[in-house]
C-alpha cells in the first residue's frame, strides 16, 4: 500500500467513526451491525447536522473542507523560487524572481506552481483531494484527534 492509500484508509475509518449507521427502509439511526427492525446491514452514513448519504466519500470531503485549509500553491511556488534564486536587478530596482516570472510569463508560473504541488504530493508532503492540496501534517493531526476521541 502506498502512503496515499494508507491515509485514504484512515480517512474512511474516521468517516465511519464520526457517522452513525442509518437504515433507509426504517428511516432511522441504528446501533450495532444489523437494523433491529428489518435486519439489514446495508446502512447509509448519517452525520449529525450535515446529512444522510451512502458511502464515505462525502463524509471525507466534509472533513477535509470544514476542518482543514488547503495550501496556496502559488504562494508556495513564490517562496520556493525566491529561496532558490537571487533577486533580479533591473536598472536600480530590485525584484524577486517570483514577481518577475509572474509578470513576464504567467502561464509558466502557473504550470510551475501546479507541478510543485504535484511533486510535493508525490513526496507525501501534501495530500491531494478534489483538486485541492492539504498539508499531510495537518491531515495526520486531524486523524489522530478523531482516532483518539
Ligand atoms: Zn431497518
Amino acid at each position: 500500500m502506498t502512503d496515499r492509500q494508507i491515509i485514504h484508509g484512515r480517512l474512511q475509518e474516521a468517516a465511519l467513526k464520526i457517522t452513525d449507521n442509518f437504515c433507509y427502509s426504517c428511516y432511522k439511526v441504528v446501533e450495532g451491525q444489523y437494523c433491529p427492525d428489518c435486519r439489514t446491514d446495508d446502512f447509509m452514513r448519517h452525520l449529525s447536522g450535515v446529512g444522510v448519504e451512502y458511502g464515505t466519500e462525502w463524509v471525507i470531503e466534509h472533513l477535509l473542507t470544514t476542518r482543514l485549509t488547503p495550501v496556496d500553491g502559488e504562494e508556495m511556488f513564490e517562496e520556493l523560487l525566491d529561496e532558490c534564486y537571487p533577486e533580479v536587478k533591473i536598472g536600480e530596482i530590485v525584484y524577486s524572481v517570483s514577481q518577475v516570472l509572474k509578470k513576464m510569463d504567467p502561464l509558466y508560473f502557473q504550470m510551475g506552481a501546479s507541478e510543485n504541488l504535484q511533486h510535493l504530493a508525490d513526496d507525501g508532503v501534501l495530500y491531494e483531494y478534489g483538486g485541492e492540496y492539504y498539508q499531510m501534517s495537518d491531515l495526520e493531526e486531524m486523524l489522530d484527534n478523531i482516532e483518539s476521541a
